[in-house]
């Protein structure tokens, strides 16, 4: 049985790590220091369904398994998480996508109450027993597994946002098979050692890019999928899940408003602003990149916004450091196209908008402040996903409701006011699935989490993440075998009368 090794090309399969059989293999690169991580295997459709099979065997005894018994491995998983020191996997995350250490451990370290969430409620909450429509009819409905679900992961949460669906569709009944991102495969493989406490192949994890992933999506022995990543590929994902029936859960990118309002309290909005638009170097699917702001602030919330930002630490992930680097050239690429395209048409530049003179290897960008955006501009319209905020200055809250609006994104918004109808307002009309009012970025597991729009659509977390990897029966028992009233053939003062048919 291998250790694990970040260079072995591993896979994890049946509580165990094997090396790839497939041939083809990517080489894992460190994007602050663009030295080499390690090397992990493109799986290939074969092996991607050999790994499918034995998830599959497992479930089925799984699914036999009453849901108290179930419920006490889910916590038994959870005990490992938080007995085990986090330092290996989070060092791995580091190195591999860039993340500040701080926030990798606090990643890990939210991943273990998830389990012991869905595992209770999978206990308590096993059906629907509504009132009969007929007495002496029992009338109700169970929830059965769809058989075994693909978790395809994005690169910016690769351990939390695993667990979050993972738990669900365990505790639901299913078996899984993880596909990381590719920048995050070698502390997701890591991170698997967990799963050795559940049964033999219910958490299997094979690696590789699109491909890879869509020999999950287009396998006719996946049931259900939970993805999230970007707009693009979600589509791709939602299609090819469409053509085989298959239910998905969507979780797709946003360009996420904030809004600043004239009434925001400025000592709490600013710090808020700096860690919602600049966390993770922004690449949170929930970073503030277009920020509204009341004219009657905007000059000084953009002095204080910049001054903020001015002292963030930018640097390694392992160093002091807030702004570590975008996870690759293509994203650093982008942010840079983005920014380019907005000071061209109008925007002006208040700070950053460059890579950082002591930071010019690796894919460091420095936090980047734009005030003068207008709608027309490109950033207004795409996901910057790096560390840039695009500011916009309105003339009334309900003009900043409308441009907040004015995206084809859905995912989260945020607002800054003391005032409480201008709270309500906007959590009213903001079209996002979350809206924060004066704190953002914050999940609960018992709050539904999930997309408007082309942000996607299912939700994790809450009962509604659970019902995504579950699928009811309706079921009708009489007990007291009874012909009813009903049934053929009808009387004859039941048919229509006024035909002119003599019968
Ligand atoms: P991508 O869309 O690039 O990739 C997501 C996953 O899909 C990766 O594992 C990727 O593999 C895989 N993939 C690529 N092509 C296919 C395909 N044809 N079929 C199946 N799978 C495929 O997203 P990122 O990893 O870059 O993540 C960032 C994006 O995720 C942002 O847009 C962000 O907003 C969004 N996101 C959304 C969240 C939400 O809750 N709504 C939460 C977190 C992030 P590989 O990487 O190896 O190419």
């Amino acid at each position: 049985m291998a250790q694990f090794d970040p260079n072995a090309r591993l896979i994890f399969v049946d509580n165990e790590y094997r090396t790839a059989s497939s041939e083809l293999s990517h080489v894992i690169i460190n994007p602050a220091s663009l030295e080499r991580e390690g090397e992990i295997a493109q799986c290939d459709r074969a092996e991607v369904e050999a790994v499918i099979a034995c998830a599959r065997a497992s479930q089925v005894e799984w699914a036999k398994c009453d849901e108290k018994s179930r419920a006490a491995m889910l916590h038994a998983l959870a005990d490992s998480i938080e007995k085990t020191d986090f330092e290996e996997v989070a060092r791995l995350m580091v190195s591999e996508m860039g993340k500040p250490y701080p926030e990798a451990t606090g990643e890990i370290a939210n991943c273990a109450s998830i389990f012991r969430y869905y595992a209770e409620m999978a206990r308590d909450q096993g059906g629907i027993m509504p009132g009969t429509t007929q007495a002496g009819s029992f009338q109700f409905a169970r929830y059965f597994p769809y058989g075994v679900s693909a978790h395809i992961m994005p690169f910016n949460f690769p351990i939390l946002i695993l667990c979050w669906t993972v738990a669900a569709s365990l505790a639901a009944g299913n078996a899984c098979v993880a596909k990381p991102a590719e920048a995050t495969s070698l502390s997701t493989l890591k991170f698997m050692e967990h799963f050795k406490v559940l049964p033999p192949g219910l958490v299997n994890c094979v690696t590789g890019g699109g491909a890879t992933g869509q020999a999950l999506t287009q396998s006719p022995n996946i049931h259900v999928v939970a993805f999230t990543g970007g707009v693009e590929t979600g589509k791709r994902v939602a299609v090819a899940c469409a053509e085989r029936m298959k239910p998905c859960v969507i979780e797709a990118g946003g360009s996420d408003a904030m809004i600043i309002s004239e009434h925001a309290p400025l000592d709490v909005a600013v710090p808020g602003a700096v860690t919602a638009a600049f966390h993770l170097s922004g690449q949170i699917c929930t970073s503030s990149e277009r920020v509204f702001v009341h004219e009657a602030v905007h000059d000084v919330f953009v002095e204080r916004f910049a001054a903020q930002a001015q002292r963030l630490r930018i640097g390694p992930g392992l160093e002091r450091s807030e702004i570590g680097p975008l996870v690759s050239e293509a994203a650093r690429d982008k942010v840079m196209r983005l920014v380019a395209q907005a000071l061209e048409a109008g925007a002006t530049l208040v700070c950053g908008g460059r890579v950082p003179p002591a930071f010019d290897t690796g894919w460091f960008y420095e936090p980047t402040i734009l005030t003068d955006v207008t709608a027309a501009m490109d950033i207004m319209r795409e996901e910057t996903f790096g560390p840039v905020a695009a500011v916009c200055k309105v003339a009334s809250f309900e003009e900043a409701l409308a441009l907040a609006n004015g995206s084809e994104f859905g995912l989260g918004a945020c607002v800054f006011t003391t005032r409480m109808d201008e709270a309500m307002r906007a959590y009213d009309a903001l079209q996002a699935g979350m809206v924060w009012i004066n704190n953002p970025l914050i999940d609960n597991e018992a709050v539904p989490f999930g997309g408007w729009k082309m942000s996607g659509f299912g939700r994790e977390l809450g009962r509604l993440g659970l019902d995504a990897f579950r699928q009811s029966k309706m079921g009708v028992v009489d007990a007291d075998p009874t012909v009813q009233e009903w049934w053929y053939p009808y009387p004859d003062d039941w048919f229509y009368s006024g035909s002119g048919r003599d019968f």
